[in-house]
């Protein structure tokens, strides 16, 4: 197939991009690098099926040529990023979503959005199921993220049901991997690039809320997995392995060794509380589960940081 990738020089779309390209398709990435970065598709360059334009998805997208799907990524993903870019993240939602429905309808192409867990906001349901609605506070913080992916689901939906586009939706739950930036915002590369540079590991709250972290690789395997499918969905794509924030902390603390120690700071304004995704819909519709455990897919991501922050301090 030819795959236009929307935020594919991201995280998780850079290696997305890759995966696709290894399984023998065509990818086009589009990107305008706000918050990803053409060092994550640089072994990707001259590929002879990959293509990388550099473009706001929320303006109108050109695309020469065929394209069997579209795998709308693009967006900030870290609560850091999308507070210092709310009115792109809720324009990238709404606008951005538009064009590429647009452009996929304009092909004959199939769909999938990159939905979130954060469409469920701080849950009332605990493992949160595709069939809860959510319990999020529009006019918060969070809010330009959380309304923003819950308006891309329903114009998906719309397309689907006005236009019969073939569609899918993906809500994905916290996933980590190596390509994360050092300076995201975001848990997992915190607390790594924290332990490694010999700093206080940051825990917000008491660190009692929860999280599930799920290796991009498995992320990815999902996504093409739903891409695959005739599942409109939504399905979540995670791993169920639930864990609080503080005890995160105390593994990253032996497993990089060398920290200095946790210290505590405010909790973030509607920071979810818990999260775990059920996946007993990802297992019948798709046959996908998570298969890297926690200390492997860490072990890796460790390994990333611990190269990246010595090449820039060397
Ligand atoms: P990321 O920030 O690394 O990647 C997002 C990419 O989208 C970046 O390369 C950015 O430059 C690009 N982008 C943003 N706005 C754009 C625009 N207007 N036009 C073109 N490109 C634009 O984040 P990520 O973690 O790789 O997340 C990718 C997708 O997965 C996002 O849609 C995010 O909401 C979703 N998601 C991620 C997670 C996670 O844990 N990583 C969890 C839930 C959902
Ligand atoms: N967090 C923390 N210290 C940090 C960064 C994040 O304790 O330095 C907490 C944050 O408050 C949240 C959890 O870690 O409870 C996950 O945060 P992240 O930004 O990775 O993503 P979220 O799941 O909130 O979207």
């Amino acid at each position: 197939m030819r795959i236009l990738v929307t935020g594919g020089a991201g995280f998780i779309g850079s290696h997305l991009c890759e995966k696709l390209l290894g399984d023998g398709h065509s990818v086009v990435a589009l990107d305008n690098l706000i918050t990803g970065s053409v060092e994550n598709i640089a072994h990707l360059a001259g590929h002879p099926r990959f293509k990388f334009i550099h473009h706001d998805v929320t303006e109108y997208i050109f695309i020469d040529g065929s394209l069997d799907f579209v795998m709308h990524l693009a967006s900030p993903a870290s609560p850091v990023d999308y507070l210092q870019f709310p009115i792109q993240t809720l324009k990238v939602g709404a606008l951005g979503t538009h064009k590429a429905l647009g452009l996929a309808r304009e092909k004959g192409a199939g769909f999938l959005l990159a939905s979130t867990s954060e469409v469920y906001g701080d849950p009332l349901v605990h493992p949160q199921p595709e069939t809860y609605w959510g319990n999020v506070n529009p006019v918060g913080p969070r809010g330009v993220y959380d309304e923003a992916k819950r308006f891309a689901e329903a114009l998906v939906f719309a397309y689907m049901r006005y236009h019969g586009m073939s569609t899918r939706v993906a809500r994905i739950f916290n996933t980590y991997g190596p390509r994360m930036r050092a300076d995201d915002g975001r848990v997992v590369p915190t607390f790594i690039c924290q332990a490694l540079r010999g700093e206080d590991i940051t825990v917000y709250g008491d660190g009692s809320q929860t999280r599930s972290f799920c290796f991009v690789s498995d992320t990815v395997a999902g996504l093409i997995k739903l891409m695959e499918s005739g599942c409109p969905g939504p399905v979540n794509i995670g791993n169920p392995d639930e864990m609080t924030v503080l005890d995160f902390a105390k593994l990253i603390a032996s497993a990089v060794g060398g920290g200095r120690g946790i210290v505590f700071r405010d909790l973030p304004v509607d920071d979810p509380r818990i999260r775990r995704p059920d996946i007993t819909k990802a297992r019948s519709e798709l046959g996908w589960e998570p298969l890297i455990p926690l200390s492997d897919g860490l072990a890796k991501t460790v390994e990333y940081f611990r190269g990246k922050l010595c090449s820039s301090s060397c």
